[in-house]
């Protein structure tokens, strides 16, 4: 199921197991860890450096990354932004 936008959740550490539709945001360790979005299930890792304003933003609990989500070593070949907690499909 492709799904339209996600749920952060603030965690110090990224879980080992992930659930589909929440993004997994560790500011400690500057890094955003969600599965596709498209549902495919594979585990995205982006990393972000939040000292220098880099990548990462955030409004309350609206999640911006930045660069884009690009998925293409991986069959689903998914390509998207995070805005705001939606997912922007390109
Ligand atoms: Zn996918």
């Amino acid at each position: 199921m492709r799904h339209d936008h996600l749920t952060p959740q603030f965690v110090e550490f990224i879980p080992e197991v992930m659930e589909q539709g929440v993004l997994y945001v560790s500011e400690k360790y500057h890094v955003a860890n969600h599965l596709c979005a498209c549902g495919c299930g594979e585990q995205t890792v982006t990393h972000f450096n939040c000292l220098q304003g880099w990548g990462y933003s955030r409004e309350g609990d609206l999640v911006t990354l930045d660069p884009s989500i690009g998925n293409h070593q991986m069959p689903c070949r998914s390509h998207y932004y995070i805005q705001r907690n939606a997912i922007v499909w390109l």
